[in-house]
């Protein structure tokens, strides 16, 4: 797996020495001395992670990590504290906002592996990226609860359990609850937001091994799929990490961990799933909001003519046809110079809401613009679609719109153009196009009627 790495390190022989381990596999690595070289190399390209090793002092690692959450461009990259002398260091760095902390004796197996899962994590994220942790409401990287997390444990030994349960509980911060991997799920239970797997072993020899396949078994369920995972490895566990991440776990902890270590780990993983989830319903809210009319709830242009161009393949692919009905308002300025533009707005929902009821579910109704609006009715002839078009105009005609800024009840009328697409014709023209061509017919033969495209008939 390649990447851009930047490591910071202000002692020049490890700096090298990293470079080189990294370089070895793969990666490509700039390497830096400073927080100033760093910001330098920043501005020149993103990396896809960060390293801060060794010498970097927890100042300048604290400094370092705020201004990385702060910057929008950057608020997304990981940053790995690589290094740690004993595991109060590496607590420390997860305090000052590191996604991981890892020992300076950790192997090379287990190195690569926390970079690879680190970079997959930033790739995936990345298309997300543009969206600011403030502008989601997080004030502050990794403190931004918003409910307490669900934590499952699941472990063998009821002791460890135990252990884990009454130190995680304290706090308030996480509703605990643990599970031996042996028995049954429980039904209907809510899904757990972090799975914590105890991979220590115990009696069992083959107590790691089970641990490591409920990584992927987990990661099938539908109530545990999205949960994140974080695995307890034995103290000398870095083969098992390395196993354990290259699995999919979202990170690991070793065995001599302090409770506060694992807490702030949990509490990162809870931080990072509400913030996906966060932003992946801000995506949706926003590519919806970019679809849609605002005024009438309808689909806007933008929405409909990839649909409509999707209708037409899938006509030509199973040789069926489809209909296109272009709809203006007649005389809608008359609506608007007479009782203002308000009067006019509710005009057009009311039209909009008449469109709706009128069609099937499976037809498309979206708003083009103004007072015009598009019906496509997938697999459909042109008898039905010309039935369907005077329906439309006669439930408009014979509805008045009841409008208290108007005083009373408007009497409203639509001249329609019907063209029926995936025929011959679409080579000559495009349905829309000839719809919107009997649509003019419509409105010069005197309004309020129903026209049909002569190359469709
Ligand atoms: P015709 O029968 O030939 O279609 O005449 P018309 O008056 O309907 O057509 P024209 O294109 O001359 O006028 C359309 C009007 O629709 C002009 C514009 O101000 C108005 N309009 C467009 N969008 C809106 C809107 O969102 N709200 C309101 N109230 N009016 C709108
Ligand atoms: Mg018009
Ligand atoms: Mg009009």
């Amino acid at each position: 797996m390649s990447g851009k790495i930047l490591v910071l390190d202000p002692s020049t022989t490890h700096r090298i020495l990293l470079k080189v381990r990294l370089q070895s596999v793969g990666f490509d690595v700039i390497g830096c001395a400073s927080s100033e070289d760093a910001k330098i190399a920043l501005a020149e390209g993103k990396p896809d992670l960060l390293i801060a090793a060794m010498g970097t002092g927890y100042p300048a690692i604290r400094e370092f990590c705020a201004a990385f959450r702060l910057g929008s461009e950057t608020s997304h990259i990981p940053i790995l504290a690589f290094g740690a002398s004993d595991k109060r260091k590496r607590t420390d760095w997860l305090t000052a906002g590191a996604d991981d902390a890892l020992d300076q004796s950790t192997s090379d197996a287990h190195l690569f592996a926390r970079i690879r899962s680190l970079l997959r994590m930033h790739t995936g994220e990345r298309p997300l990226g543009f969206v600011t942790e403030r502008a989601l409401g997080f004030s502050e990287h990794s403190d931004g609860f918003g409910r307490p997390a669900r934590v499952l444990i699941l472990t063998h030994i009821p002791i460890r359990a135990r252990a884990l349960v009454q130190a995680l509980e304290t706090g308030g911060r996480f509703i605990v609850s643990c599970l031996d991997p042996a028995q049954p799920f429980p039904q209907n239970a809510p899904p757990p937001d972090v799975l914590l797997i105890d991979a220590r072993g115990g009696q069992d020899p083959l107590g790691q091994g089970k641990a490591l396949r409920l990584i992927t078994e987990l990661r099938s369920r539908a109530d545990t799929r999205s949960a994140e995972q974080l695995v307890i490895t034995p103290e000398d566990g870095s083969a098992i990490a390395a196993l354990a991440l290259d699995l999919g776990a979202s990170d690991t902890v070793s065995g001599d961990a302090s409770h506060d270590e694992i807490t702030l780990r949990i509490g990162k993983l809870h931080y990072r799933k509400q913030k996906l989830e966060r932003l992946r319903a801000t995506l949706r809210n926003g590519v919806e909001a970019a679809l849609t009319d605002p005024l009438t709830g309808l689909h806007n242009r933008r929405y409909a003519e990839p649909h409509i161009q999707a209708i037409a393949e899938h006509a030509r692919e199973n040789a069926t046809t489809y209909a296109i009905l272009a709809i203006d308002v007649d005389h809608f300025k008359r609506i608007n110079d007479t009782y203002g533009h308000a009067v006019g707005d509710q005009a057009l929902v009311s039209i909009a809401a008449l469109l709706k009821q009128g069609t099937r579910s499976n037809d498309l109704v979206a708003r083009f613009g103004g007072e015009e609006f598009v019906v496509v009715m997938p697999e459909a002839d042109l008898k039905s679609a010309e039935a369907m078009a005077e329906r439309l105009r006669d439930r408009i005609e014979s509805t008045p719109i009841y409008a208290e800024l108007a005083g009373g009840a408007i009497g409203m009328t639509v001249s329609i153009g019907v063209a029926l697409g995936g025929t011959l014709g679409d080579r000559l023209s495009s349905p829309l196009e000839r719809a919107d061509a009997a649509l003019y017919r419509s409105k010069l033969a005197g309004r309020n009627m129903v026209s049909v495209s002569a190359l469709a008939s």
